[in-house]
């Protein structure tokens, strides 16, 4: 780390040279990056494979082709985000003209976490480095051969003085925190988002924050025909156990469901969870396995609270050899117990059933703001109510997931999910200090801006 604290003088001395803040070096860095994914694309997937049992296919939907159209459009749009915007002056600024001038911010540090170990490590770098940062990322320790790849992978398609990544755990994590950085991006539990926050306030380094929660989907019965039923369940099952197999952020936490109605959604989802993980879900390979042991014990502790474990109304089983969890529904667990308190983050998907679905908004708005909120309705009075009535980073009709992957949306927590956005030119903004900049004209000065302050003045 000694070392390190000489290259990251090195790294400021870059910065300060002005190369990174070239557009021709952002653009290469831009197209390396692009090149790493597309040429790199069988280790990604072999990694993801090793680190997670990720399936190809939604390793590929989730980390390289998102973020190859993330970089399509970086360089696409890159001179029009870099631009300087005009600026409207009041009156009294004859003459003048002012415009807002994007400037990178220096270095940056980017910590992120092992559940999209590519996406939720470029996603952000491609904002720091199309901003013209130079930028240390450090992937997380949990997902070690896809860490490595980025390690090795990247200093052979970008500009090492510019862009390092170190690996390791929370020793390497805390040593880095202590340095002086010009923003620090962190993705990870809300946890250690404290602890990243009160490390940057002794520098007073401004901080993005993506955290996690509990993010409900309320299923609206009444409004939905069979036919839509069918739609969200197929949905709400993709929402979870498709998403890293409910270990992502924004996955699908619990749902919300009328008394009258759970029994139907409980035995819809039934054959589907079969059409999709296969009779024996345990041998599919298209359902991620747990991380790691810990992660394991931590979920196979939340079933094993005997109130909870009576809530299971399908699949429970686990294979801690094989780190695998069966999906599962568990209906109405105490709202008490840990699995209603805390983010499951893993394949285990409450129903909870409510009198009437707007009392899903009392039930929602009661706890901590979740990252996403699902609301499957076709009653707009509910819809306007869900938005008027309930905070979330990201509310989404009728479906689940879908807006991690819009550039033109800001992405982002509110409350306890976090603060500060970025995906798109949000992440150009997120790494950019917008910099008014006012032109003058040395005509025309009005006689009462300047002293002596005299009545006249002040009755003008
Ligand atoms: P985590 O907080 O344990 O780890 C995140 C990063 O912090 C890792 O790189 C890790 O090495 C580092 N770290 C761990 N302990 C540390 C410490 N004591 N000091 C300094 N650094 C430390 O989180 P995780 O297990 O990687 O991820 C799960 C959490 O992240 C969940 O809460 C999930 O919702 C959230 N998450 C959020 C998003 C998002 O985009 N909002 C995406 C993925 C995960």
């Amino acid at each position: 780390m000694e070392t390190f604290e000489k290259e990251m003088n090195e790294m400021r001395e870059y910065y300060g040279s002005g190369e990174t803040k070239k557009v021709s070096w952002r653009e290469s860095q831009l197209k390396g990056l692009r090149r790493f994914l597309v040429e790199k694309e069988h280790d990604i997937l072999k990694a993801l494979m090793l680190d997670l049992g990720k399936h190809q296919i939604e390793a590929f939907r989730d980390e390289i082709g998102t973020l190859i159209k993330s970089l399509n459009l970086a360089l696409s749009d890159l001179k029009y985000w870099i631009s300087g915007k005009k600026a409207k002056l009041p009156q009294i600024a004859l003459l003048s003209s002012a415009e807002i001038i994007p400037e990178p911010l220096g270095l940056i540090l980017i910590i992120s976490s092992w559940n999209f170990p590519f996406g939720l490590s470029l996603e952000p770098l491609i904002g720091a480095v199309a901003a013209g940062n130079t930028v240390v990322l450090k992937p997380s320790e949990l997902s070690p051969s896809c860490s490595s790849i980025l390690a090795l992978g990247l200093s052979n398609y970008l500009d090492n003085k510019a862009i390092k990544v170190v690996q390791g755990g929370p020793n390497e994590s805390h040593h880095l925190l202590q340095q002086k950085w010009d923003k620090i991006f962190f993705t990870g539990s809300a946890r250690v988002g404290r602890i990243v926050m009160s490390a940057a306030a002794k520098h007073l380094t401004p901080v993005t924050l993506e955290l996690g929660g509990k993010c409900p989907a309320v299923v609206d019965s009444l409004s939905l025909s069979s036919w839509d039923l069918e739609v969200t369940v197929k949905r709400i099952l993709v929402g979870k156990y498709g998403a890293c197999g409910g270990q992502a952020c924004i996955a699908i936490d619990y749902v919300l469901v009328e008394n009258q109605y759970y029994s139907k959604l409980v035995e819809l989802m039934k054959p589907w969870i079969k059409k999709m993980f296969g009779e024996n879900p345990k041998d599919s390979n298209t359902i991620v396995r747990i991380v790691n042991k810990q992660h394991l014990s931590r979920l196979k502790n939340l079933l094993a609270d005997p109130k909870v474990k009576k809530s299971v109304v399908y699949g429970g089983s686990v294979d801690e050899r094989n780190l695998f969890i069966e999906p599962t529904i568990l209906l109405n667990p105490p709202l008490e117990s840990a699995i209603m308190t805390e983010e499951i983050f893993g394949p285990l998907l409450p129903i909870i059933t409510v009198d009437k679905i707007e009392d899903s908004i009392k039930f929602i708005s009661s706890r901590p703001k979740p990252l996403a909120l699902y609301v499957f309705s076709k009653d707009k009075s509910l819809q306007n109510r869900m938005i008027s009535e309930t905070s979330s980073g990201s509310l989404t009709f009728n479906d689940a997931i879908i807006h991690y992957a819009a550039d033109a949306l800001p992405f982002g927590g509110v409350g306890e999910s976090g603060f500060g956005m970025y995906h798109g030119k949000f992440s150009f903004d997120t790494f950019s200090h917008q910099k008014p900049v006012v032109r003058r004209s040395f005509f025309t000065d009005f006689w009462y801006r300047f002293p002596p302050w005299t009545m006249n003045k002040f009755q003008l």
